[in-house]
């Protein structure tokens, strides 16, 4: 059995590693497009900004894995009918199963001076060792987008000494976490020295009297902000183009089952970011989630899984998990909170540092978001493996001796 993996970052590593687990001794190939053997994301907006971690410490162990890696090289086609993938070379890779491993890359802002010299954003390696360049030459930084990348990447510089001013069209950071969490992020970054500027967009970037350099942005109320360093942090864009025309259910990720198989493909799975995935949080609703986690556990159970027939494939199970640095903030969230309607306190310790806050839709709590409070979330993984009664997880928590405090009743 011939097995191909498109996309040789963290999803396509672990489903390697575990199809060799599992037995498989056919043909494995892995291809990617990036020159690099799988490497680890998250320093890139952290450790490694600060200086804190080099280059090499990015990289992921392969083991000895019998793959065949094909790197710099780009998938550009799937046909279903012959089985084959195409690569931008003209070559072509035949498999008997695959998995689809390609994820996201940074979006960019493709408004006025969006391609000056200094303007960054940050997915890759090279993009955090430019950045890295950038910011040791950086008195003002400018971060478009107060998501985890542009609040981790504020937080970094900040922790450099440089002078950072975050724009975000949404009324607080982190949106999906909602406006009353988004008060204590704002909070938080503004008590490290971050001048936020919510509710406004970027309306274009303008260069110094030279051209040869960004100098600043303007902003949609008429506003502008000086940088000599911009990063534009505004999400994602799939990396799915490959798979247009090829008859996938694209949603516009590839939409899998619990298995992680392609809803029209058996010999088809896909892991990591690329995947949706029905989630039991999420009331069964496909769920696409961008976070470390889930792209591992994907890519493990998709590497067992495509050695198996459908019907004896297992499920995706576990909720979604996800956790970001800022300063002294550990930020973790299970579940789904991007769908939460309200974010009420459970747990609050009497010093106001740490705490638990349900994610809450419809009642139910689908999720929860704690504040350097790791040891508390191994209860709730327990609590939460479907959407609960509010109440209900109220009341098995009070009678749970070991909560961070109580709020108060507040229910923020
Ligand atoms: C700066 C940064 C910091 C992060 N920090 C955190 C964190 O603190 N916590 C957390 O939970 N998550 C974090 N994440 C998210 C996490 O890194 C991602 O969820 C994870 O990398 C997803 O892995 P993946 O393998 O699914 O996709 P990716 O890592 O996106 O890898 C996809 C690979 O496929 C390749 N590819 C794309 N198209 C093709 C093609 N057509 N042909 C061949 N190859 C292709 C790409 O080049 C890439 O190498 C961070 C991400 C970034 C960028």
């Amino acid at each position: 059995m011939r097995l191909v993996i498109v996309g040789a970052s963290l999803a396509g590593l672990r489903a390697a590693q575990a199809a060799r687990r599992a037995g498989h001794d056919g043909e494995l190939v892995v291809i990617g497009a990036e020159p690099h053997l799988p490497y680890t994301r998250p320093p890139l907006s952290k450790e490694l900004l600060q200086g804190r971690q080099e280059l090499e410490d990015s990289a992921l162990p392969v083991d000895e894995l019998d793959v065949r890696w094909r790197l710099s090289t780009e998938a550009t086609g799937l046909d279903r009918t012959r089985r084959r993938v195409r690569l931008r070379d003209g070559a072509e890779e035949s498999y008997d199963r695959l998995i689809i491993a390609t994820g996201c890359r940074a979006r960019r802002f493709d408004g006025p001076g969006g391609g000056l010299p200094g303007v960054h954003t940050l997915r890759t390696l090279e993009d955090a060792v430019a950045l890295r360049a950038a910011l040791a030459a950086t008195h003002r930084l400018l971060v478009v987008g107060a998501g985890f990348i542009g609040c981790e990447v504020a937080a970094s510089a900040r922790s450099l000494g440089l002078a950072v001013t975050m724009v975000d069209i949404a009324s607080h950071p982190l949106a999906p976490f909602g406006p009353a969490l988004g008060e204590r992020w704002a909070q938080m970054h503004r008590d490290h020295g971050v001048e936020l500027r919510l509710g406004v967009g970027l309306e274009g970037l303008y260069g110094d009297a030279s051209g040869a350099r960004v100098a600043g942005a303007r902003l949609s109320d008429g506003s502008s902000v000086d940088a000599d360093t911009v990063l534009i942090a505004l999400g994602s864009t799939l990396n799915n183009e490959w798979l247009t025309g090829a008859g996938l259910e694209l949603d516009p990720a590839v939409a899998c089952d619990r298995t992680l198989t392609s809803t029209h493909d058996p010999d088809i799975l896909a892991a990591g970011d690329i995947a949706s995935v029905p989630a039991a949080l999420a009331g069964g609703a496909r769920v696409r989630v961008e976070h470390w986690t889930t792209a591992a556990e994907h890519g493990q159970l998709a590497g067992r899984n495509a050695l198996a027939d459908h019907a004896e494939r297992e499920s995706h199970t576990a909720p979604p998990y996800f956790w970001t640095d800022q300063y002294d903030a550990k930020i973790q969230a299970l579940g789904c909170p991007a769908l939460a309607e309200e974010t009420p306190l459970l747990e609050l310790a009497p010093d106001g540092t740490r705490l638990v806050a349900a994610c809450v839709r419809e009642g139910r709590a689908i999720g929860v978001v704690a504040v350097n409070a790791a040891r508390r979330l191994a209860w709730y993984r327990r609590a939460l493996q479907t959407p609960q009664p509010l109440g209900e997880l109220a009341a098995a928590l009070a009678q749970d001796g070991s909560s961070l405090g109580n709020p108060g009743g507040a229910r923020r």
